[in-house]
C-alpha cells in the first residue's frame, strides 16, 4: 500500500490509520448485521454495543473515577464555553466565573461566559504585543472567594502552550471547581481528575470526527442548571439518559470508539496504553523542538516550561521573515507529503500540530525537511 501523506492539522485532525480502514470496513455493514453504523437507531441493540464500549473504554483509557459522569454531547468546545455557565454558574448562587486567559481560546471562553455569568479575567497571560508565551503562574491568578467554577484552557491549540500540571485549586485556597477546556490535548497524557470538577472538549483533534463533544463531569456539580438552559443541554439531563436525551452524534461515538481501542492497544518503550501514548508525545515533541532551538532559521517564541506537546507553532527568525519564504517553504513541504503546516491564521507562521495520530516518522521527515531548507535559505 502507498504511504499517505504526514498530515499536521491542528483539527480536524489525522486519525490513526488502522481506525480509518476499520471505519471502511464497516461502513456498508457492521459486523455483518447490514446496517451501517449512520444508518442505526441510536437506541437499537447494536448502538447500544457500540457506546457502552465506548465509554468503558474511555474510562479504562483516562482512568476516570466512578464519580464522574462521561457525556457524549455536540456543539464543540465553543458552544460549551455557554453550555457550562447555563450548567454551573448558579451554583452557589454567586453567578460568579473565574477565567485564567492563557491563550487565544480561553480568551474566548471568557468573552462568552460574560453572556450568562458575572466574569472576571483572574490572570492574562497576553504580554505588551498581545501575544501569549507563557502561562500565569497559579499562584498570581486573583481568584474570587464565591466564585462558582473556575476556567482554564489546559492546552492552547493556536498559541501552543500547555499546561503540564493542572492547578491545585484547594492549596490556593480556593474551594470552587476547576472546569478544564482539554479539546487539544485530551487522551495525550494522565489526567489529575483529583484537580478537576468538569472537563470538557471537541473530538476533532485527538478522539475522532467533529461534531462529538466530550463532556466529563463530577456527579455533584449536576442540578444547578439555569431555569433558561435547554433541557438538551442540561447536563443533568444528559447524565441522567445516559448521552441519549435526544440522538447523540452516533457516528463520531463510533469512530471514538475505535480510537480508545487503538489507543488502549499502543505499546512504547516498555509502556502500554495512554503512558505509552504519552511517553510517545513527549519523545515527538522533544524532537521538532530540539530541531527549533538548534536552528538558524527558524524558532519556538514559547517558554520552555509552557510549550505544548501537541501544538508547536514556529516562525521565521525576524530578520529572515517574509511572506515569500513561508509560502516557499510551505510548498515544499506539500511536495515533500507534509500537510497543513500553515499556522493559525490569527497567529500567522507556521505549526505543526502533533496528535497521537501522528507517527515519530512524521515528525522525523519534518526535522529533515526543516534543516534541508536551513541549508538552502538559512
Ligand atoms: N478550545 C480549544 C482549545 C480548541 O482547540 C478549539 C478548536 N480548535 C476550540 C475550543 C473550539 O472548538 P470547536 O470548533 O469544536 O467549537
Amino acid at each position: 500500500t502507498q504511504q499517505r501523506p504526514f498530515n499536521f492539522s491542528a483539527g480536524p485532525a489525522a486519525l490513526p490509520e488502522a481506525v480509518l480502514q476499520r471505519v471502511a470496513e464497516d461502513m456498508l455493514s457492521w459486523r455483518g448485521c447490514g446496517m451501517g453504523v449512520m444508518e442505526m437507531s441510536h437506541r437499537g441493540k447494536e448502538f447500544k454495543l457500540i457506546a457502552d464500549q465506548a465509554q468503558r473504554d474511555l474510562r479504562q483509557l483516562l482512568a476516570v473515577p466512578e464519580h464522574f459522569h462521561i457525556l457524549f454531547m455536540q456543539g464543540g468546545a465553543l458552544a460549551h464555553n455557554a453550555i457550562v455557565p447555563m450548567n454551573l454558574a448558579q451554583r452557589g448562587g454567586s453567578g460568579k466565573v473565574d477565567v485564567v486567559v492563557s491563550g487565544s481560546w480561553s480568551a474566548k471562553s471568557a468573552a462568552e461566559a460574560r453572556k450568562y455569568a458575572d466574569v472576571q479575567v483572574v490572570a492574562q497571560g497576553a504580554d505588551a504585543q498581545g501575544r501569549y508565551t507563557e502561562i500565569p503562574s497559579p499562584s498570581s491568578w486573583q481568584l474570587r472567594r464565591d466564585t462558582a467554577y473556575v476556567h482554564v484552557c489546559s492546552n492552547e491549540t493556536i498559541d501552543g502552550l500547555e499546561m503540564h500540571e493542572l492547578p491545585d485549586l484547594a492549596a490556593l485556597g480556593c474551594h470552587a471547581p476547576l472546569v478544564v477546556d482539554f479539546s487539544s490535548h485530551v487522551a495525550s497524557r494522565r489526567i489529575d481528575w483529583s484537580r478537576i470538577g468538569l472537563a470538557f472538549g471537541g473530538a476533532q483533534k485527538n478522539i475522532g470526527p467533529a461534531g462529538l463533544t466530550l463532556v466529563i463531569v463530577r456527579e455533584d456539580l449536576l442540578g444547578h442548571a439555569s431555569a433558561t438552559c435547554p433541557s438538551a443541554l442540561n447536563y443533568e439531563a444528559v447524565a441522567k439518559a445516559e448521552s441519549m436525551f435526544n440522538t447523540p452524534p452516533t457516528f463520531g461515538i463510533y469512530v471514538a470508539g475505535l480510537v480508545f481501542e487503538w489507543l488502549l492497544a499502543q505499546q512504547y518503550r516498555g509502556l502500554s496504553g495512554l503512558a505509552a501514548v504519552e511517553q510517545r508525545n513527549i519523545d515527538k515533541a522533544a524532537l521538532l523542538y530540539e530541531a527549533l532551538d538548534a536552528s538558524p532559521l527558524f524558532e519556538s517564541r514559547v517558554a520552555v516550561a509552557a510549550r505544548s506537546r501537541m501544538n508547536i507553532p514556529f516562525f521565521l527568525k525576524a530578520q529572515r521573515a517574509s511572506d515569500a519564504l513561508y509560502e516557499t517553504f510551505l510548498t515544499g513541504a506539500q511536495e515533500r507529503g507534509l500537510l497543513q503546516l500553515k499556522g493559525h491564521k490569527s497567529a500567522g507562521g507556521l505549526r505543526a500540530s502533533l496528535y497521537n495520530a501522528m507517527p515519530i516518522e512524521g515528525v522525523q521527515a519534518l526535522v529533515r525537511y526543516l534543516k534541508e531548507f536551513e541549508l538552502q535559505y538559512g
